[in-house]
């Protein structure tokens, strides 16, 4: 590996399944002076089984600020860092952010290492054929906040992707069933990569059913993909779209205020100005 002394290393790492590791983030590893893991008795075992004796050190969410400060400054030094999480890539729900947007601002290198990640690998198998999707991420756990972005998603005319916890999944796929209605198509994927991976389309109604069937199906690893709304300009609910660009006409300008509604709404962007057009006319 030939690299600028002092490169942040972002490093995936397998998500269940040992034979998903790239041959890059074996050599990373066992190449930088420190690997700063999530959990570093949860990596260990990964680390031993490539037999990778790189100094380690903890980077979680609790310790991210503080930590990723005293890393700067050995990258500062000319030491290259690698970053990993407990699994999949960093920085995607999962600590290694904090860290990678002060190695920016400090003119620190910073190069990916890509390898397994439980939304891409869903949506690769969804066969939704919406070109663009949204990475939400787990939920909000506080209720207000949830019905908030729920309110806004439901009406998103591209693919939306959730991470779940096993004891929330029953619970989280009834709230989804109420946003986005019994008939939205879902993907679930439940331990992919592992031995008793599932991946299973359906409706969300019958996803509930799915998952009460069987008593494993409340245990492992989950990620779900809904499928976008199709938009028929014919029948649209204009009275929404006008309401949402009203409140942000009052509050931006004119092409701000569209720019915002075509990323809320996911509508064309010559629709919507049209509209607003329409509704700003005297
Ligand atoms: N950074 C990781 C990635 O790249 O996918 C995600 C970390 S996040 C803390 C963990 C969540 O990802 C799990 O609760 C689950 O929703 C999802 N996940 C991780 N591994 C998975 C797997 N093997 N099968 C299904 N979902 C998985």
């Amino acid at each position: 590996m030939s690299h600028t002394p002092g490169t942040l290393f972002v490093v995936a790492t397998p998500i269940g399944n040992l034979s998903d590791a790239s041959a890059r983030m074996v050599s990373t590893l066992k190449e930088v002076a420190l690997i700063a893991a999530e959990d570093t008795r949860h990596s260990q075992p990964l680390l031993n089984y490539f037999g990778i004796t790189t100094p380690l050190c903890s980077l979680h969410e609790h310790n991210e600020q503080s930590q990723s400060v005293q890393l700067i400054e050995k990258l500062l030094n000319g030491e290259s860092i690698a970053v990993i999480s407990d699994a999949g890539t960093p920085g995607i729900s999962d600590p290694g952010q904090v860290l990678v947007n002060l190695a920016h601002q400090k003119g620190i290198p910073v190069c990916p290492i890509p390898g397994a990640n439980a939304a891409i690998s869903l949506m690769s198998v969804s066969g939704f054929k919406d070109s663009y999707f949204l990475f939400v991420g787990f939920l909000p756990t506080k209720n207000q906040e949830k019905v908030a972005l729920l309110e806004k998603l439901k009406h998103a005319a591209y693919a939306t992707v959730f991470y779940e916890a096993p004891h929330r999944i029953k619970a989280t796929i009834k709230t989804l069933c109420e946003y986005f209605g019994e008939t939205r198509q879902v993907v679930l994927g439940r331990e992919l990569t592992k031995l008793f991976e599932e991946v299973h389309r359906t409706t969300l109604k019958e996803a509930e059913e799915w998952i009460s069937s069987n008593a494993n199906r409340l245990k492992g690893e989950y990620v779900l993909v809904i499928e976008g709304l199709e938009i028929d300009t014919d029948t649209l609910d204009m009275t929404r779209h006008d309401k949402l660009l009203t409140e942000l006409i009052e509050k931006l300008s004119l092409s701000d205020a569209v720019k915002l509604a075509v990323t809320i709404t996911g509508e064309k962007k010559n629709f919507l100005y049209e509209r607003a057009l329409l509704l700003t006319s005297p």
